[in-house]
This record gives structure tokens, C-alpha cells and sequence, in this order.
């Protein structure tokens, strides 16, 4: 018997989580694309957010919903404006790890008031996107946990 309260013992495992063991398919435009794809794609791929990427397949943006809707207000033609001019962009961008814990990447969702991040590599030029983590991974693992299924 170590002694240790059940909030304790929670704190314990929660503390083991990693992104990498909760984190989501990432799904990608390249900069070039126009407004109008990114929507469908959007659509299509069922995400609130994508992620934008450079010729060298490097991190470069971030799209959400809202960004998306405030480029479509009052504008006529979505499929003339590329989305590197409406994204939020590097280095402005707030990423993980894989081997990041996942308290900590909950932490930066919170701060920033954002709904996802990029889990990323580096590479020689910048950042490979290798996942997605949503408020919608946390809460899997809020659930997980309280499942007891990480004892
Ligand atoms: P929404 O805008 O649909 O409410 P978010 O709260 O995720 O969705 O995004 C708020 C703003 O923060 C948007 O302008 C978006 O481009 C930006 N943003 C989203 N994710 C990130 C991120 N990981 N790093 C930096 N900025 C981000």
C-alpha cells in the first residue's frame, strides 16, 4: 500500500499519457490552394482544422473554421484567393511532439485558446506535420481515465 489518494494515484497515470498514443490523422493543404478547396476539404475530411504546408511539405499555417468563414464573408470569389493570405502563419504557430505529454499539449490548448495542434518532426528546413491533436483527443483520454483503463 503506497498510501497515495485516489487523486494521486490519477495524477499518477495521467501524467503517462503521451500525445503520440492520442493523437489524430493530420490532413494538409499546400498554400497554394484556394479558400473554396480548403472548405470542402474541410468538409469532406470531417476536421475543424488544417493544416497548411510549403513547396517543401514544411509547416507554414493554420486553418479553422473561422478563418475560413471571415475569408468568406462578403468575398465573391473563394476560388481566387489562395490560403497562405488568410492563415495563421509560421512562426506564429503553437506545436507538439509525439513524445510531448499530453497535460502539457492540453495546457497549450488552453492558453492560446486554440482547438488543435500540429504534432510535428523536425526536419533539416522546418517542421514536418506527422498529427493532429483536438480537444476532442483530450477528451478521449478523460474518458479513458476515467475508466480505469491505463491501469
Ligand atoms: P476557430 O477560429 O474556428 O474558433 P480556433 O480557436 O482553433 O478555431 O482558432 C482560433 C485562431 O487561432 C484562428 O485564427 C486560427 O488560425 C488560430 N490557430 C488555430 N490553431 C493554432 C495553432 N496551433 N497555432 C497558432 N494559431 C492557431
Amino acid at each position: 500500500f503506497t498510501g497515495k489518494t485516489g487523486s494521486e494515484l490519477l495524477t499518477e497515470k495521467l501524467k503517462k499519457f503521451k500525445v503520440s498514443e492520442y493523437q489524430s490523422v493530420p490532413i494538409v493543404v499546400e498554400e497554394d490552394v484556394s479558400v473554396y478547396d480548403a472548405i470542402c476539404m474541410m468538409f469532406l475530411e470531417d476536421v475543424g482544422t488544417l493544416f497548411v504546408t510549403d513547396e517543401s511539405s514544411n509547416l507554414a499555417g493554420v486553418l479553422s473554421r473561422k478563418d475560413l468563414l471571415r475569408a468568406s464573408i462578403g468575398n465573391q470569389d473563394l476560388t481566387s484567393i489562395p490560403v497562405h493570405i488568410i492563415m495563421t502563419r509560421m512562426p506564429n504557430i503553437t506545436i507538439c511532439r509525439q513524445d510531448d505529454l499530453l497535460i502539457d499539449a492540453a495546457q497549450k490548448l488552453i492558453e492560446k485558446q486554440i482547438d488543435a495542434l500540429p504534432v510535428v518532426h523536425d526536419t533539416d528546413d522546418g517542421m514536418e506535420v506527422v498529427g493532429r491533436l483536438t480537444k476532442t483527443n483530450m477528451t478521449k483520454a478523460l474518458v479513458e481515465l476515467a475508466r480505469d483503463q491505463h491501469l
